[in-house]
C-alpha cells in the first residue's frame, strides 16, 4: 500500500483535457491554442523538475518537501510535514492544531478509530458512568429534596447503551474536525523507521509515510502485578470492567490512585460491596495529605472499606470470584473474597515495538525523555501524552503537550509546560480538584507557608446541592501571598477549579483575589472565602 499515492496521473489528465475545453467552451478556438501551449510549456518544466530530483536522490541529497517527493527512485505524491502515531487526546489536538497551522498532517492510530485512550476506555466512559451513578444517588435521596420515588431500578444495559453512544458520537466528532483541518489518517500500526519516515504495518502488509517530522503519542495501558493475570472476566482492567454484564455484588479494587477511586465510588453508588487495597499509605498519594483523610473519612461513611499500607500478596482466581491475601498495615494476614476484582495499579507507556530502540531516542523503563517542546534527542522526533516521563498521565496535559509541539514544529512562539501549572481532577463522590504545590511540597521547597481553608458547610449553594462536605485549601507564601497551591474536595470541585487554575497561570496573590468578586450563591464563591481565610477575613464561618 502506497500512502498518499494518488495525484499526479489524475491531476496531468485533468489538465490535459478539461482546461483547454473549458477555456474553449468559454472564449473560443484561439484561446484554446494559446491553452494548449501553455500546457506544453508546463509539461516540460514539469519533467525537467524530475530529472532535477533523480540527481538529487542520486547525490543523496535530502528528496523532502511538501508535495512531491522521489525517494529511491519511486515516485511518492504526498509527504508530510509530520506525521503523528497515535490518536488519543495527545494525537488528535495535535493533529488539529498542526491542520490549523497549515501543516500538512497525517495520523496512524492501530485502532480502527479515533480517540484513544480518554475516550474510549478512559476519561469519558467513566465520566459518563459517574454522572448516572450520581443521578442516582438524587433519586435515592429523593425523600430528603421532597419526591416520593417507588419502582427505582437501575437498567444497566442501557446506561452501558448511552455510554457507548456517547463514546461513538465524540469518536465520529473527531473525524469531522480532521476532515475539516485537512488532517489525513490512516489504520495500522505505526513505527518510527529512522529520520523521516514512519512504517505503518496492517494486515501483514507494510507502507511508508515521509514526513519532516514525526510525533510519537502511542499511550499506555493498564499494569498488572507479578503473578496476577487479568482474565477480563473475574479478574479486571479499567477497560473489562466497563463492559460487566451487571453490577457485582461484591467488588475489590486493588489501587487507590484516581481511577481506583473513580471506579471505587461508582459500583458503591450503584449497590456493590467495595473494598479497596492500596500499598501506599493513603487514597489519592498524589494529593495534598488532608484530602486523601478527607476522601478517607468520605468513602468510609459510604461504606466503602480501606485498606492502605496493604500490599497484596496474592489472588486466586476461582472462576466465579476471587480470593484476595494480603498483610494489612499491622502485619496482619488478611483473606478477602469478592464476585470481582479490578487492577488500578497504575498504567505503563506503549513504547514497545514502536521502533524507537532505532532512535537517539532517551528511553527510561519504557518512558521517552523530552525537553521543553517535547523533542526526543533524535533529531525531528517528538514524543507526547502517557510516553513522557516525568509528566502526570493526564489526557489534557497530552493535548497540551501536542499542541506545544505542532507550534514548535510549525516554527512559531510557543511556552514551555510548567509541571505545577498543570491541573488534576478526580471524579469521584466527593470530588476532587488540585493545582500547584501541596502543603509538604511547598514547606519542603522552603517557603514560609500560610495556609487558608473554608469548609464547603459554610456555603448556601453547597446546601441548597444537599452536598456540603469538603472544603477548600489554599497554600500560599507568606512573603508576597503568592498563589502556590490550591486543593478542594467537595461539590463541583472539578468545575471550581477554574479558578484556582487561572490564578496560578496568571501568578495571582492572595489580595488580588480577595478582592475580586464571586457570584452569589455559587458553589464557586467558596473560593473567595477560602482566598480571604488566609489572612483569616473569610465571612461565612
Ligand atoms: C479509566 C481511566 C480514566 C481516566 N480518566 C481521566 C480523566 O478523567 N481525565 C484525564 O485527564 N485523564 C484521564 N485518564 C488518563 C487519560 O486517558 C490519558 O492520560 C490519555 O488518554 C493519554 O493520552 P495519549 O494521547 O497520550 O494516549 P492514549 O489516549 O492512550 O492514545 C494512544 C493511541 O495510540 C494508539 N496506538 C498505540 N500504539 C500505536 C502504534 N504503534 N501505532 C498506531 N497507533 C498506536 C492507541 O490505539 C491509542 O488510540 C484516564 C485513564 C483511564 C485508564
Amino acid at each position: 500500500m502506497e500512502i498518499g499515492s494518488a495525484g499526479v496521473g489524475p491531476a496531468k489528465r485533468s489538465f490535459a483535457t478539461i482546461v483547454p475545453r473549458l477555456i474553449q467552451s468559454k472564449f473560443g478556438r484561439k484561446d484554446l491554442l494559446y491553452a494548449e501551449a501553455l500546457q506544453s510549456v508546463t509539461l516540460w518544466l514539469f519533467t525537467f523538475y524530475c530529472v532535477l530530483c533523480f540527481v538529487r536522490v542520486g547525490t543523496g541529497t535530502s528528496c523532502f518537501s511538501n508535495g512531491l517527493a522521489f525517494c529511491k527512485g519511486r515516485l511518492r505524491v504526498a509527504t508530510y510535514d509530520v506525521a503523528i502515531v497515535g490518536s488519543g487526546p495527545g494525537g488528535y489536538v495535535a493533529a488539529i492544531r498542526a491542520g490549523e497551522l497549515g501543516l500538512k498532517t497525517i495520523v496512524v492510530e492501530k485502532d480502527p478509530f479515533l480517540g484513544g485512550t480518554c475516550l474510549h476506555i478512559g476519561c469519558i466512559p467513566t465520566k459518563v458512568l459517574l454522572h448516572h451513578a450520581d443521578v442516582y444517588e438524587n433519586f435515592k435521596n429523593a425523600a430528603e429534596l421532597g419526591f416520593e420515588v417507588s419502582g427505582l431500578n437501575i437498567n444497566w444495559k442501557n446506561i452501558l447503551a448511552r455510554k457507548s453512544k456517547i463514546v461513538t458520537k465524540h469518536a465520529k466528532g473527531i473525524e469531522f474536525l480532521f476532515k475539516k483541518n485537512k488532517v489525513e489518517w490512516v489504520q495500522g500500526w505505526g513505527k518510527y523507521d529512522g529520520p523521516g519516515r514512519v512504517a505503518v504495518e496492517k494486515d501483514g502488509k507494510r507502507s511508508i509515510i515521509e514526513a519532516k517530522n514525526v510525533l510519537m503519542v502511542s499511550g499506555s495501558e493498564a499494569r498488572s502485578l507479578p503473578g496476577i493475570e487479568p482474565d477480563h472476566k473475574t479478574i479486571l482492567t479499567n477497560r473489562s470492567i466497563l463492559e460487566l454484564p451487571e453490577i457485582p455484588k461484591t467488588l475489590i479494587v486493588v489501587g487507590a490512585g484516581a481511577v481506583g477511586v473513580e471506579f471505587a465510588s461508582i459500583y458503591a453508588s450503584f449497590g456493590s460491596q467495595v473494598t479497596i487495597i492500596e500499598a501506599l499509605p493513603r487514597l489519592v498519594n498524589v494529593e495534598d495529605e488532608e484530602i486523601s483523610t478527607e476522601l478517607d473519612k468520605a468513602y468510609r461513611k459510604r461504606g466503602i472499606n480501606i485498606f492502605t499500607s496493604s500490599a497484596v500478596e496474592s489472588v486466586k482466581n476461582e472462576g466465579k470470584g476471587v480470593t484476595v491475601s494480603f498483610k494489612d498495615k499491622d502485619g496482619k494476614p488478611q483473606t478477602l473474597q469478592a464476585e470481582k476484582l479490578l487492577l488500578a495499579v497504575g498504567r505503563k507507556p506503549m513504547t514497545e515495538n514502536c521502533g524507537l530502540e532505532k532512535s537517539k531516542a532517551k528511553m527510561e523503563r519504557g518512558f521517552v525523555h523530552v525537553n521543553q517542546f517535547m523533542q526526543t534527542e533524535e533529531p525531528n522526533l517528538y514524543a507526547i501524552g502517557d510516553i513522557v516521563a516525568g509528566m502526570p498521565q493526564l489526557a489534557h496535559a497530552a493535548m497540551m503537550e501536542g499542541i506545544v509541539a505542532v507550534t514548535h514544529i510549525a516554527g512559531k512562539e510557543t511556552k514551555a509546560i510548567r509541571k505545577t501549572r498543570i491541573p488534576n481532577a478526580t471524579y469521584c463522590e466527593p470530588q476532587i480538584g488540585s493545582i500547584g504545590l501541596t502543603e509538604k511540597q511547598a514547606r519542603d521547597e522552603g517557603y514560609k507557608v500560610k495556609i487558608g481553608k473554608f469548609p464547603f458547610l459554610g456555603n448556601s449553594k453547597a446546601t441548597i446541592l444537599g452536598n456540603h462536605g469538603g472544603f477548600i485549601k489554599v497554600v500560599s507564601d507568606e512573603a508576597y501571598g503568592e498563589v502556590l497551591g490550591i486543593h478542594i474536595i467537595g461539590p463541583l470541585a472539578t468545575e471550581i477549579l477554574a479558578e484556582a487554575a487561572t490564578v496560578l497561570n496568571l501568578e495571582g496573590t492572595i489580595d488580588d483575589m480577595m478582592n475580586m468578586m464571586h457570584a452569589h450563591p455559587t458553589v464557586w464563591e467558596a473560593m473567595g472565602d477560602a482566598f480571604a481565610s488566609v489572612r483569616g477575613l473569610q465571612i461565612n464561618v
